[in-house]
């Protein structure tokens, strides 16, 4: 409800799961959705990269068990797709599931 606010939507529900469904509707965001591409720290786009290039970034742990990493262009910051990826695939699969 800010004049400067050209595209903006005030979402109806208090759920954040509901949010990001109204949000993706009320925009046609659907067939955009491009999950784990941009950095979550600075949003620019990820871009793999060898282990061997990023090595000694990585805890002990992670250098065993990870071996496919994606860094960011613009901060540098590194991922892989740790224990979390899986929750984080199941609650975009419910989401698009009630996009359709
Ligand atoms: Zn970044």
């Amino acid at each position: 409800m800010w004049r400067a606010v050209r595209h903006g939507y005030c979402p109806r529900s208090h759920d954040p799961g509901e949010q990001m469904v109204e949000v993706l509707r009320r925009f046609d965001l659907a067939e955009v959705i491009a999950p784990f591409t941009r950095c979550p720290a600075c949003n620019a786009m990820l871009r793999p990269v060898e282990k061997r290039d990023i090595l000694e970034q990585l805890e002990p742990l992670t250098r065993i068990h990870y071996d496919e990493f994606r860094r960011c262009a613009n901060c540098g910051k590194v991922y892989w797709s740790g224990s979390h990826v899986s929750k984080l695939e199941a609650r975009l699969e419910r989401i698009q599931g009630r996009l359709q």
